[in-house]
């Protein structure tokens, strides 16, 4: 398996966006480009989905059973580091268990995303609602914007007066 994994981790970095290319793209972006996009994503045609950007498909990725964390650390970095070279990130909690993060990172080769000249990209994940967070109840961070919510409703306001 390290073998492959190894072999992996190099596909997903080949797999980088090369910088001079999309500065190019950016350099030579115009107005026009600029509404084309806006139509392109308007119509919903201009969804693709991530593998077919990325060349990968979800089978090449082994499952976290036979995977030690080290390599789903490995194979998580490097794919993060990928997504980035997109302007792409994963908006992934810091501290969620690697098999979790990695699974997460994987399932995003399903999503279809609108790839733009220029702006990032946030896959999210966390739909404000903690029961069907993938994040599960620990590390859901909408539950915190909860709270937020709910201490809001304790302050007592006077009238007219705004809670911030
Ligand atoms: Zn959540």
């Amino acid at each position: 398996m390290e073998k492959y994994v190894s072999q992996l981790i190099e596909d997903i970095l080949d797999a980088q966006r090369i910088e001079d290319e999309a500065l190019e793209e950016e350099k030579e972006f115009d107005i026009e480009d600029h509404f084309a996009e806006v139509e392109r994503y308007i119509s919903g045609e201009g969804e693709e989905q991530l593998g077919d950007i990325l060349g990968f498909k979800k089978i090449q990725f082994p499952p976290v059973e036979r995977l030690n964390d080290e390599q789903m650390q490995s194979i998580s970095e490097a794919f993060v580091q990928c997504l980035f070279s997109w302007n792409i990130t994963a908006e992934i909690p810091e501290n969620i268990p690697i098999s979790l993060k990695y699974n997460l990172l994987v399932s995003t080769l399903e999503k279809k995303v609108f790839m733009q000249i220029s702006g990032f990209i946030h896959l999210e994940f966390c739909h404000y609602d903690v029961e069907t967070c993938p994040f599960g109840l620990e590390f859901c961070q909408c539950k915190d914007f909860e709270n937020d919510f709910d201490d809001m409703d304790t302050i007592e306001l006077k009238d007219g007066e705004l809670p911030f």
